[in-house]
């Protein structure tokens, strides 16, 4: 994506998301890779108040670009770690409210709903603590998705989901807050039923191919 155009697709993104109810005030930061290197979402900006050349500009090691007037958010070592993984084009970052309640247990949220097969295996997994912003955090969320999930929670904080575009990085992130409320509601009325894994073996088949024809 061309860099001027990533700059208005990430503002607009994190409006939209706030607009949501996904972040709220400067929480939760957005990124999404360019030509050379990385566009992450500045520090302490609410959302309203960005501006596309608010955008930081990140090389390929972290270092901010030269000439850039603004400071990256404090968890750009969240955001450079995850694109260490092929096929990552960008990466959303969320205190959604149902995903951080699910992430204050730190439990992984297993298979109450087929779309579980979604995230990538069979339950949507967390990472473990580590201080906001610090490497140790980065590293435990590029651990825990691996090269296989495609969004986790992060213990005591909120969550964070990975996709090839924008898009499809926010429309996970929609999907993690989702889940979390069906997790939470279906406990409220009884004992959830988690599918097996032979079923999401199914589930993951049959995603491959949803759609409508290219
Ligand atoms: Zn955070």
């Amino acid at each position: 994506m061309d860099e001027r155009a990533a700059r208005i697709a990430l503002v607009e993104m994190a409006r939209r998301l706030d607009a949501d109810g996904l972040n709220h005030n400067a929480t939760g930061n957005l990124s999404v890779r360019i030509e050379g290197g990385v566009l992450v979402t500045p520090t302490g900006i609410p959302a309203a108040a960005l501006d596309p050349d608010d955008g930081v500009v990140l090389l390929q090691d972290g270092t901010p670009r030269e000439g850039g007037g603004r400071l990256p958010t404090s968890e750009w070592r969240l955001h450079v770690a995850q694109y260490r993984r092929p096929g990552v084009g960008a990466v959303v970052h969320t205190h959604s409210l149902e995903a951080t309640a699910a992430a204050a247990v730190g439990q992984p949220v297993p298979a109450v709903h087929y779309l579980v097969a979604a995230f990538g295996g069979v339950v949507l997994p967390v990472a473990p603590y580590a201080t906001y912003g610090s490497i140790e955090l980065a590293d435990a969320v590029a651990a825990t998705l691996s090269d296989r999930y495609r969004a986790c929670l992060m213990a005591s904080h909120g969550a964070v989901a990975v996709g090839p575009t924008l898009a499809a990085a926010a429309a996970r992130a929609r999907d993690v807050e989702w889940l979390c409320g069906v997790w939470r509601r279906a406990r409220a009325l009884g004992e959830p039923v988690i599918l097996d894994d032979a079923e999401l073996e199914r589930v993951r088949e049959q995603l491959a191919s949803y759609g409508q024809p290219r």
